[in-house]
């Protein structure tokens, strides 16, 4: 049994794609989400039409509230709150009602999913360090919390420093609690432009960190063409 696991899409259709692609050839028997499905890039009816079709569970993202306007857009900086405003205009009602139902935590027996911290999702904080982690792992009731939110792909155990982590397997290894931040498909901040997704292989005990090339090309256009602000097209070529 494997699980995929994908966050920080962003409206990223090119990234989405190339991520569902390989998920596919890396034979997972389902794909779940750590949420911000929309925000920053050109597209996001499409992505949040295909994480619905794809993704068994999604949890919210700070931009997925915002779109919604659950979460105030002041907590987010120019080109983070034009991009709001511009997605908000564009979703329907049906794309409104599931940004807004999505849940902020999800927790079933092998792992829980959060898309900031699991101490108060509703508050979007970041965890950068195992200092950050710390409030979180005391809420974690799994042994495997899956978050997002920095766009670092990372691996936090309970009581070690942080590693980042990059195309490395990392084994599950009891009863140390886990956190592990699958890193972004559609707007990496690693300095590696490729979209980033983790595969966790229930019987192998184990996660695998994976990246794959999509068309930054194309979903710079979009954003240009879109008329966001162009910062938001030009980081997807630096990863950043
Ligand atoms: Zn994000």
């Amino acid at each position: 049994m494997k699980t995929g696991i994908i966050g920080d899409v962003h409206a990223n259709l090119q990234a989405l794609e190339s991520v569902l692609k390989a998920l596919g050839e890396d034979g997972v028997d389902e794909i779940v989400c750590v949420g911000d499905v929309v925000g920053y890039g050109a597209d996001p009816g499409a992505c949040i039409e295909l994480v619905r079709a794809r993704c068994r569970v999604v949890v919210a993202g700070n931009h997925d509230h915002a779109a919604v306007k659950k979460v105030p857009p002041d907590h987010f900086n120019a080109a983070a709150r034009a991009a709001i405003t511009w997605t908000a205009q564009r979703l329907n009602d049906d794309e409104r009602w599931w940004l807004s139902s999505l849940p902020l935590v999800h927790v079933e027996e092998a792992y829980s999913l959060v898309h900031s911290s699991f101490e108060s999702p509703g508050a979007f904080g970041y965890i950068f360090n195992p200092e950050d982690a710390g409030p979180s792992f005391e809420k974690q009731e799994t042994l495997l919390g899956f978050f997002g939110h920095t766009h670092w792909p990372a691996t936090l155990i309970d009581g070690e420093p942080i590693t980042h982590s990059l195309q490395t397997v990392v084994p599950i290894v009891p009863p140390a609690k886990m956190l592990i931040n699958v890193g972004s498909v559609g707007q990496p901040r690693d300095s590696n432009p490729q979209a980033g997704y983790v595969v966790l292989d229930h019987d192998e005990k184990r996660i695998t960190f994976c990246r794959t090339e999509y068309d930054v090309k194309a979903a710079a256009s979009r954003i240009t063409e879109a008329g966001l602000p162009q910062t938001l097209a030009e980081r997807l070529f630096m990863g950043y």
